[in-house]
Formats: C-alpha cells, sequence, structure tokens
C-alpha cells in the first residue's frame, strides 16, 4: 500500500510505502514508547504520593525507607530484650522457689535417708541442676529472636522435669514413717534407750517410745505402706506393722482394737488402731517402734521434729 499526501505551502507530495515491515516496526515503537511511559509514571505516581500520603503509598507500593526499617528493628530488639530480662528474672525465681523447696525437704526427710532425698527423684538423670538461661551476644534480630526460643523451649524442658522431681520426692517422702503416730502427740513418756523395766526393775533395752494417752485415742500410720501385721503378742498386746518405703517398718503396740487388715495398704494419718493397754503395759499407751532392715532405730530420728536453727535465707 502507497499513501499520498500533500503537505504544507510547498505542496509538496509525500509518499510512503506501507508494508507488512513497517507496521511491525510502528506497532514496536509504539510499544516500547507506551511500556516507558508506563513505568515512568508508576514511579513518578509513587514519588509524588510518597511525599503527598506517605502512608498510604508505601503501603501500597510495599515501599520502606531505611530509617523506617532501622525504628521497627530497634521496636521488635527492644521487646526481645525486655522477653529475655524476663526469661531471665523468671529463671531466677524458679531457682529461689527450688532452693525453698529444698529446705522444706531437707527439714521433712528423717535422718537416717537425707542422702537418699536426691536418689528419690525416681531417677530422672542424677542431681537436679540450677535451671539457666543465657543471654546471647548480639546477633541479627532473627538468629537472636531464634536463640531466645530455643532457649525458652529449654527452660520449659527444665520446668517440666523440676515437677516430675518434686513429684516422685513428695512421693517418697509420703511412704516414709515421718508423720505423728497418735493424734494429738503428747505424753511422751518414755524414750528410745536403756531404761529400767518397769516390770523386772531391772535395765533393759527399749526399742521404741511410749506415748502415754487416753484409751480409745486414735493410732494414725505415720507414713503411707502396706499392713505387713496385725497381731497379739504376750509383750506387745495387740499390734500393727506397716512396710514403708527404703527398708522402713513401724509398729503400733498394746492398743485395744485394730481397723485395719494385713496386706492393706494405709496412708499418713489413716487411724490404724486404738490406744489401750493389752500385753505388757501398766497403763493406757501407744509403743512405737520404727525399724530399718530390721534393726530398730530411734523414732526420734525419723519423726519430723526439727530443733536446727531456721535458715534465714
Ligand atoms: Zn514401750
Amino acid at each position: 500500500m502507497q499513501l499520498i499526501w500533500i503537505s504544507g505551502s510547498t505542496d509538496r507530495v509525500r509518499k510512503i510505502n506501507i508494508t507488512a515491515k513497517t507496521i511491525a516496526k510502528i506497532i514496536g515503537i509504539v510499544c516500547a514508547v507506551m511500556i516507558f511511559l508506563g513505568v515512568g509514571i508508576h514511579f513518578l505516581g509513587l514519588r509524588i504520593a510518597i511525599e503527598a500520603k506517605p502512608d498510604l503509598a508505601r503501603a501500597m507500593g510495599g515501599v520502606i525507607t531505611v530509617a523506617q526499617l532501622d525504628s521497627i528493628e530497634a521496636g521488635y530488639r527492644q521487646r526481645l530484650d525486655s522477653l529475655q530480662s524476663q526469661l531471665v528474672t523468671l529463671t531466677e525465681k524458679l531457682n529461689e522457689l527450688k532452693s525453698l523447696k529444698d529446705r522444706f525437704a531437707d527439714i521433712a526427710t528423717p535422718a537416717p535417708v537425707k542422702s537418699k532425698l536426691q536418689e528419690s527423684s525416681g531417677g530422672k538423670g542424677g542431681p537436679f541442676q540450677p535451671i539457666q538461661f543465657k543471654l546471647t551476644k548480639p546477633g541479627s534480630l532473627a538468629d537472636e529472636l531464634d536463640y531466645t526460643l530455643s532457649n525458652a523451649q529449654l527452660l520449659n524442658d527444665s520446668i517440666q522435669k523440676m515437677g516430675a522431681t518434686w513429684q516422685s520426692q513428695y512421693a517418697w517422702l509420703n511412704q516414709l514413717p515421718i508423720g505423728s503416730p497418735i493424734e494429738d502427740r503428747l505424753g511422751l513418756t518414755s524414750n528410745y534407750g536403756p531404761r529400767i523395766d518397769p516390770f523386772t526393775q531391772t535395765m533393759a533395752h527399749h526399742a521404741g517410745i511410749d506415748f502415754s494417752a487416753p484409751v480409745g485415742t486414735a493410732i494414725l500410720a505415720s507414713g503411707n505402706g502396706k499392713v505387713s501385721k496385725v497381731g497379739r503378742d504376750p509383750a506387745y498386746g495387740i499390734y500393727v506393722e506397716i512396710e514403708h518405703a527404703d527398708g522402713f517398718s513401724s509398729k503400733y503396740a498394746h492398743a485395744r482394737a485394730t481397723f485395719v487388715k494385713e496386706g492393706q495398704s494405709v496412708v499418713r494419718g489413716q487411724k490404724i488402731a486404738e490406744v489401750g493397754s493389752t500385753g505388757r503395759s501398766t497403763s493406757p499407751h501407744l509403743h512405737y517402734e520404727i525399724a530399718r532392715h530390721g534393726n530398730t532405730i530411734n523414732p526420734m530420728q525419723a519423726l519430723v521434729y526439727t530443733n536446727r536453727i531456721a535458715s534465714s535465707k
């Protein structure tokens, strides 16, 4: 195709040959111009928008300045620092609680088995280590965040382990004969060791302690365990024996009546018998014995009496 037109005052005749190639060229040029124009308008528009309505423009364009990025990061870092210092404080408080618990457990543990207190945690990985929360050396925000997260996870694991350990120690202590064997623990009339036998008037070893009490006073299991014997004996009269943890057993003698059967499980404080004066007894009392691996020990060593000077810490 050929276009012919006359232009200007000189009436020059112009001719252009329109071929497929020319059309393609024109389309190409138009497209390029459009693209450049589009891109130009986009950036110019954004630039103008940033100046006119910066927040909207940034939100729409996903644009952020370096200063803003720094300020956002500083905000997150401040919050991360605060989280870390709270975790450190939490760790310190937990260690204080642990130390307080240790002092309670120490008071509640009979002297002969104090060394077993730590073992009594059900073999959960030896002595308990203090909980630690380590602060990071400053690194990138993402690294510090990851580090804090993994430390918080470790802290959580330690707390769970601590809870399990305390639970086992508590269960263990409950199985020891460290409670009172009688309601209203009054009237201790005879101590463990050598004494003049009230019947023979000669020196004899007294294998337990005696609590003088009115007939019918409740005799209580001094720790959780299993009743190993309910019997009658010329010396002990009517008696109950309980097996506890760690080789401990307790014996309650001269009862007038019993309320448990052999093989029965009992808990600390449970009424197992009533004070009487059966067997070799001159007046109503409870004769209370504790044995460990078959040998009697002074029950005062196991009873949770403490005369130590209280720690102020
Ligand atoms: Zn006695």
